[in-house]
């Protein structure tokens, strides 16, 4: 499988100001992430909110700063660029919203919503970009008819598909699409998600596809990146990662997704507690306050990688070299 962008050791660290007396507090919102991105596939990442997956989008379109690491494309490391550099790249690596609404600009225009980035880009002559515009807004299911509106004249679910037309465009690569169904209607999610599927035949799009839907992520990804306060502790083919999830969060989460394994509802496994702050996080594998298999050795250090099979990774130490089986 061909890798379309590479990210590597990629941390994302804020600092926040306690007030005068007291210094600074760090938050790992990523820390030490690494995983591939396969050409023509969409990756889910899902965990619980605040854990750090919006950051990881943010963070590779260079639109919040890395703290370390890289994230290879197309020959380029992108957190080393610049405004200018990453301007030059910014029409193969988009971003759907979550907020449909907020993120068009209720003064303007389908037509001139559609048409910024053409602009921006200097993309098609002028007179060719009605033409390229009609032809996207036929392909998300909106027409010509609908080019002098206004986006408060649109239900939620064709505002989202006007974000969608707007990403694609200039025919990207890659887009990082975040929680881009969790605003609407359940009846109107599946409609966009379907709408994004044949967009990415029909373009050639690969997505970075944040939920915290586990029922979504089963019915439109290949693979899933599980993560924890700012970590990937789990990443499989989705298929692997719902018939054999390893990792105890993973297999939390997915215990709580009602449709998925009814046959198995008595082993439902409850979260318990809160997520702790990413200010202040546990020690070791940071999952430690909240597993029931937990031991001196998880709070004492952070689990690496176990591979299960080329595409089925876990940070756990019930599967590390040596460790008790256990129940698995
Ligand atoms: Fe639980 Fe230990 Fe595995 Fe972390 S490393 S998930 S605490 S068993
Ligand atoms: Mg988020």
């Amino acid at each position: 499988q061909e890798i379309i962008l590479s990210v590597k050791n990629l941390k994302t660290y804020y600092e926040i100001k306690q007030g005068m007396f007291k210094p600074n507090k760090v938050i790992k919102a990523v820390d030490d992430v690494s995983f591939d991105v396969y050409k023509g596939e969409t990756l889910a990442l899902v965990g619980e909110s605040g854990c750090g997956k919006s950051t990881i989008g943010r963070t590779i379109l260079n639109l919040t700063q890395a703290t370390s690491g890289e994230v290879l494309f197309n020959d380029k490391d992108l957190t080393t660029l610049n405004f200018n550099e990453m301007r030059s790249l910014r029409h193969r690596l988009q971003m759907i919203f979550q907020d449909p609404y907020a993120s068009l600009n209720p003064k303007k225009t389908i037509l001139q919503i559609v048409m910024e980035p053409l602009k921006v880009h200097d993309k098609y002559k002028p007179q060719e970009r009605l033409q390229k515009i009609i032809e996207i807004l036929e392909i998300v299911g909106l027409s010509e008819y609908h080019l002098e509106r206004y986006p408060h004249e649109f239900s939620g679910g064709q505002r989202q598909r006007i974000g969608i037309a707007r990403a694609v465009i200039l025919h990207p690569d890659f887009i990082v699409a975040d929680e881009p169904v969790s605003a609407l209607d359940v009846s109107v999610q599946s409609q966009v998600i379907n709408l994004m599927l044949d967009v990415q035949k029909q373009l050639g799009l690969t997505y970075l596809f944040i939920s915290h839907d586990l029922s979504v992520v089963q019915h439109m990804t290949d693979r899933v990146a599980v993560m924890y306060l700012g970590r990937i502790v789990e990443i499989a083919t989705t298929e692997e990662l719902f018939d054999n999830p390893k990792h105890p969060y993973t297999k939390a989460l997915l215990s709580a997704v009602p449709i998925s394994h009814p046959q198995e509802k008595s082993n439902r496994i409850l979260l318990t507690g809160d997520v702790p702050s990413p200010a202040n996080p546990p020690t070791g594998c940071t999952f430690h306050p909240r597993c029931e298999f937990a031991t001196e050795l998880c709070q004492q250090q952070s689990p690496s990688a176990t591979h299960f099979s080329a595409s089925h990774q876990v940070h756990c130490h019930l599967y590390q070299e040596g460790a008790n089986e256990l129940c698995y």
